[in-house]
C-alpha cells in the first residue's frame, strides 16, 4: 500500500472463503463501509469465481452449465466496492494479524500471483467444511465428493466418458450398463439421484444415442440409516422414498459403507 493508496490507515477487514457466507458478508461490507471508505474490506478465495454449492448436483448431472451461473470474485469485488485476492489461504499470525495467502500458478502452472501476507484488523474465516470418509479404506481414492465445482465437473466428465465407452460396447453386441453408487442419502444424495435421471438430455448433446439412461444407467443411493433423508421427519423420507424409487433408483438404506474399490462399493451387510 503507498501514500497515495486512498485506502491507506483505514481499518482492513479480510474474509477468508467466498462461500455462501463469505461472499454475502464480503458484498454487504464493501456496499456499506467499502463503498464509504470507512474500511478496506479485502476477500481470499483458492478459486478465481463463486458458484452456488446447491447447485453442485447439476453440474455433476451435467444439466446446468457453470459457463451461465459462476460468478467472477474480480468482478462482484468491483461492483461492490470491495478488494479480491486469489489464494490458498495457509497460515495465521494472530499476534501480528496477518494471514498468508499462498502463490498462485496461471492455468499453464506458470508463476502468477507471489505468496502474500495481508494485515487485518479483523479477520473472519469462512472456509466451509469438507465432506468427511471417516477413513473408509479407498473413500478418497476411488469415491468423488461433490463439495466444489472442480469435483461437480469431474463427476460429469466420468460420467460422460462411461456412457461413451458403454454405447461402445453396445454397439459392439455387449452389455452396456454404467453403474453409479451415490453414498449418503441425504439431500444432495437424493437431488443428485433424480438429477442423473435427467441426464438423457445431456448424452443426446454427446451423440450418444445407442443408450437409453432409463435402462442403461443403473443409480444406487446407499445409506448407513435405516431411511433416505435421515435428518428429515419420517413423513418426507416415506414420500420422496416413494418418488425416487419411481425413478427406477435401487435405494439401499441400513447399509454401511466399509470399502471402495476401483470397481464397486462394499457394506458391512456383505454386499457390493
Ligand atoms: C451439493 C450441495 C448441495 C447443497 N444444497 C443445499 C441447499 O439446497 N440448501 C442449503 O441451505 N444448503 C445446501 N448446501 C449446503 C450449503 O451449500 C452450505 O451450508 C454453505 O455453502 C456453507 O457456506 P460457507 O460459506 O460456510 O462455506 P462454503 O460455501 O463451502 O464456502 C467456503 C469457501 O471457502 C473457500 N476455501 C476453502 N478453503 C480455503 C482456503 N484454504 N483458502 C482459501 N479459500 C478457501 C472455498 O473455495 C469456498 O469458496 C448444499 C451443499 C452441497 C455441497
Amino acid at each position: 500500500m503507498t501514500s497515495s493508496d486512498p485506502n491507506a490507515g483505514l481499518p482492513v477487514m479480510v474474509i477468508i472463503g467466498g462461500g455462501a457466507g463469505g461472499l454475502e458478508l464480503a458484498t454487504r461490507l464493501g456496499n456499506s463501509l467499502g463503498r464509504k471508505r470507512r474500511a478496506r474490506v479485502v476477500l481470499v478465495d483458492q478459486s478465481p469465481i463463486h458458484i452456488w454449492k446447491p447447485h453442485l448436483h447439476e453440474v455433476a448431472a451435467g444439466s446446468l452449465d457453470i459457463g451461465l451461473h459462476r460468478l467472477e470474485y474480480a468482478a462482484q469485488a468491483r461492483w461492490h466496492h470491495f478488494e479480491f485476492q486469489l489464494g490458498r489461504f495457509i497460515g495465521l499470525d494472530r499476534p501480528n494479524r496477518s494471514v498468508t495467502v499462498s502463490a498462485m500458478p496461471d492455468m499453464d502452472d506458470q508463476p502468477m500471483l507471489p505468496r502474500r501476507t495481508i494485515r487485518y484488523d479483523q479477520l473472519v474465516l469462512a472456509l466451509g467444511s469438507t465432506i468427511n470418509t471417516f477413513n473408509i479404506p479407498g473413500a478418497s481414492e476411488f469415491a468423488i465428493a461433490l463439495d466444489s465445482p472442480g469435483e461437480a465437473e469431474r463427476f460429469r466428465q466420468k460420467l460422460v466418458a462411461a456412457c461413451i465407452r458403454a454405447s461402445a460396447r453396445a454397439e459392439a453386441g455387449k452389455t452396456s450398463l454404467v453403474s453409479i453408487a451415490i453414498i449418503g442419502a441425504g439431500a444432495t444424495g437424493v437431488e443428485l439421484s433424480a438429477e442423473l435421471r435427467n441426464a438423457a438430455r445431456v448424452l443426446h448433446a454427446y451423440g450418444i444415442h445407442g443408450m437409453d439412461p432409463s435402462r442403461d444407467i443403473r443409480i444406487s443411493l446407499v445409506e448407513g440409516a435405516e431411511r433416505i433423508l435421515p435428518g428429515l421427519p419420517e413423513r418426507i423420507s416415506e414420500s420422496v422414498g416413494v418418488l425416487v424409487a419411481k425413478l427406477g433408483i435401487d435405494i439401499l438404506t441400513g447399509e454401511k459403507v466399509t470399502r471402495v474399490t476401483a470397481l464397486g462399493v462394499e457394506t458391512a451387510s456383505g454386499k457390493s
